[in-house]
C-alpha cells in the first residue's frame, strides 16, 4: 500500500495534507526555521534517501 505524502521541500517534514506541507514550505522560506504549531501535525522528518 502506498501512501501519499507531502514533503516540505525545505525543511523535509512529511505531511499528510498538500496543504500542511505547502504551509510549512512557506513559513521555512520566510523564517528559516520551522514553525512548531505546523511541524507537531507532521508525521516526521522524511529520512529516507
Ligand atoms: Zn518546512
Amino acid at each position: 500500500m502506498v501512501k501519499e505524502v507531502y514533503v516540505c521541500g525545505i525543511c523535509n517534514f512529511a505531511y499528510k495534507e498538500k496543504a500542511l506541507a505547502e504551509k510549512c514550505e512557506d513559513w521555512c522560506n520566510k523564517h528559516k526555521s520551522c514553525s512548531l504549531e505546523i511541524t507537531k501535525k507532521s508525521m516526521g522528518a522524511l529520512t529516507q534517501q
